[in-house]
C-alpha cells in the first residue's frame, strides 16, 4: 500500500508522514439513506444562502474576476482549467451545510478520481474526493483535514450519488504569539468524520502546516482539481463566537 502515498514527506505529530501510504485506511461505514435521496436538505429559516442552484452572483474566482462554474439543474459543477471559485461572502464561526457529487462516470484512481475540496477561510480544506471503493493515502480520503487528519471513517455514497456535509467550525484565534487553533467538527453523509478537531494551521500539499495571523473571517473557497464535481445547495450559519460577550 506504500505507493498510495508518500515515504519522504515531513512526519506529523502522529508518527505517521504526510500523505503517509502506510496510514491506514479508514474504516467503511455506509451511510443510511435519505427519505429524499434526491432532494436537497431542508434549509434553516435563518441560513445566509450561498448558493441556491440558480446562479453564481455570490461567488467569484479566487483568482479575481468572474466565477467560471457552470450551472445547470441546480447545481454548479466545475469547469476545469477555469480555476478554484470562493464566496463574497467572508466567514467566521459558523455552520456551513452543502452537497456535492463525484462524477457517475468513474475515471481516474487515488487523488484523480472526482477530486476537489472545501477550504474553509480559502486556507482550510476538507478533502471532497470519490473514496467510495478508491483508496488513496489517508489524510488525502474524502472528508480528511488534507494532510493532516484522516476521517474517522469513510462514509462515502457511490459516485454520482448526491452526498452531504455538515460542518461546525471555530476559527482560530491569534493574540500576539498565542494561537488557539481552528476546531472542527465534520459530518459527511450524517456520519461523523471528526469531533472538534485541533487544526495545525492551513492545510499543505506535502508539508508540514503551521500557523501565521490572519482575519477572523475569510471566503469559503471550492477547488478546481480538474474533476467535473458538482456541488447544490450551500448555506451556512454564523455562530456567535465562544469568546464573544
Ligand atoms: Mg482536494
Amino acid at each position: 500500500m506504500g505507493n498510495l502515498g508518500y515515504s519522504d514527506t515531513p512526519v506529523l505529530p502522529s508518527g505517521y508522514r504526510v500523505h503517509d501510504g502506510e496510514r491506514p485506511q479508514p474504516r467503511i461505514v455506509t451511510p443510511g439513506t435519505p427519505s429524499l435521496p434526491d432532494q436537497p436538505g431542508a434549509t434553516p429559516s435563518d441560513a445566509v444562502i450561498l448558493f441556491d442552484g440558480t446562479d453564481l452572483s455570490g461567488w467569484e474566482s479566487a483568482r479575481g474576476g468572474e466565477a467560471g462554474w457552470k450551472v445547470e439543474n441546480g447545481y454548479m459543477e466545475v469547469v476545469p482549467g477555469t480555476g478554484d471559485i470562493q464566496t463574497k461572502a467572508l466567514l467566521g464561526d459558523c455552520q456551513l451545510h452543502l452537497e456535492w457529487a463525484a462524477p457517475a462516470v468513474v475515471k481516474g484512481e487515488s487523488q484523480g478520481r472526482g477530486n476537489s475540496g472545501i477550504f474553509l477561510m480559502g486556507l482550510y480544506e476538507i478533502q471532497v474526493l470519490d473514496c467510495y471503493d478508491n483508496p488513496t493515502y489517508a489524510d488525502g480520503t474524502t472528508g480528511a483535514i488534507y494532510g493532516q487528519y484522516p476521517p474517522l471513517v469513510n462514509a462515502c455514497r457511490k459516485p454520482g450519488e448526491w452526498q452531504t456535509y455538515d460542518i461546525l467550525w471555530v476559527a482560530p484565534r491569534f493574540q500576539g504569539a498565542t494561537v488557539s487553533p481552528a476546531l472542527v467538527t465534520v459530518l459527511l453523509n450524517g456520519v461523523a468524520l471528526h469531533h472538534a478537531t485541533p487544526l495545525m494551521g492551513p492545510t499543505q500539499h506535502r508539508q508540514l502546516a503551521s500557523y501565521t495571523p490572519h482575519p477572523p473571517v475569510g471566503p469559503l473557497r471550492l477547488q478546481d482539481h480538474g474533476d467535473l464535481v458538482r456541488f447544490r445547495n450551500i448555506w451556512y450559519r454564523p455562530m456567535k463566537a465562544y469568546d464573544e460577550a
